[in-house]
C-alpha cells in the first residue's frame, strides 16, 4: 500500500507522521472499517493494533478528531465515545 489507508478516509482529516508507522498499512482497509455486523474483521484489525508502534498516538488521534468510525488504536468508534465520556466525567483534559 503506497499510502497509509487513514489518509484514504472518506472524510478529510489531516495527515500525520506517525501513519506512516502504522501495522495496518500493510493490511486492507476493508479489514479497519468493516460493514456493519462483522465483527471477525474488526478483531482481526484489533489483534493488528495491538502490535503496532503507535497504537497509543493512534487512539489519542481518534479521540481528538472525534473520528467514530472504523478501528483507531485498537478501538471501535463505540470504545472512543465512552472513553470520551469517561475522560469528560473525570474532568481529564483531552489532548488539543
Ligand atoms: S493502532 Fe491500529 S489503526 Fe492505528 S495505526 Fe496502528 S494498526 Fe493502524
Amino acid at each position: 500500500m503506497s499510502q497509509p489507508f487513514h489518509s484514504q478516509q472518506f472524510r478529510v482529516i489531516p495527515y500525520e507522521e506517525w501513519m506512516n508507522e502504522g501495522s495496518c498499512r500493510f493490511y486492507p482497509q476493508a479489514l479497519f472499517f468493516p460493514p456493519d455486523g462483522h465483527h471477525t474483521l474488526s478483531e482481526a484489525a484489533r489483534e493488528i493494533c495491538n502490535f503496532c508502534p503507535v497504537q497509543l498516538t493512534c487512539l489519542e488521534y481518534a479521540l481528538t478528531h472525534r473520528l467514530d468510525d472504523g478501528i483507531w488504536g485498537g478501538t471501535t468508534g463505540r470504545e472512543r465515545k465512552r472513553i470520551i465520556a469517561r475522560r469528560v466525567r473525570l474532568r481529564l483534559a483531552l489532548p488539543a
